[in-house]
């Protein structure tokens, strides 16, 4: 099926696909074009999750039969095998994951923030040989941030409400979609690391 036949798919839903490797790992998130592509070359392993949508396609001159593909929410890719421990590797740091990993929380005034208003702090700071790493940033409003400066929490008399980790591929992958579907943020929910703020308590 040309991708240029395929029309929006029903209710004009456009959820992202979670992908996994053919031993279930998580892999990555597609779009329901991409996810339609695998199906249409019969590479989809299998598949599981509770949602799923439809995409209509062209016409078949022959039959004069539409062609219709049922996607799932989250397909396994045939043949394809993350190396062992893929799931630890650590992701890019960036604020925007950074800002959702600590949900949006100011890490020494403990307010609540939307995006904008957010820093990225540097508990030991770059300036005293501190590290850009997941393990040495937290979310901080502007001014506990600029209250800190270039100062060590220790330093600066301030208290850190909460720690550091560093999120691994399915904490990641949560991160990473704004429009998460419940079944994927479930599969993905049961592979947390331990120190997560995502897992369900
Ligand atoms: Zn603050």
């Amino acid at each position: 099926m040309p991708e240029s036949d395929l029309l929006l798919p029903v209710a004009n839903q456009r959820p992202l696909v979670l992908t996994l490797d053919s031993h279930g790992q998580p892999y990555r998130w597609v779009s329901w074009q991409h996810a339609v592509i695998y199906y249409s070359r019969d590479m989809v392993a299998w598949a599981i999750g509770s949602e799923s949508f439809t995409v209509h396609g062209g016409v078949c001159r022959k039959t004069g039969q539409r062609s219709e593909i049922r996607a799932n929410s989250i397909i396994a890719i045939r043949g394809k095998s993350l190396p062992p421990g893929a799931l630890i590797q650590t992701p890019p740091l960036s604020n925007r994951e950074l800002f959702h990993r600590d949900r949006q929380v100011c890490a020494y005034c403990g307010v609540d923030l939307p995006f904008s208003r957010l820093t990225r702090d540097h508990i030991m700071p770059v300036s005293q040989g501190g590290a850009d790493s997941w393990m040495n940033v937290v979310t901080a409003c502007r001014s506990c941030n600029q209250r800190k400066g270039g100062r060590t929490p220790e330093q600066a008399h301030m208290l850190l409400l909460y720690a550091p980790y560093v999120p691994n591929k399915a904490e990641y992958l949560i991160l990473s979609n704004r429009s998460i579907l419940a079944d994927q943020m479930d599969f993905l929910a049961h592979q947390l690391p331990s120190q997560s703020r995502w897992r369900k308590r």
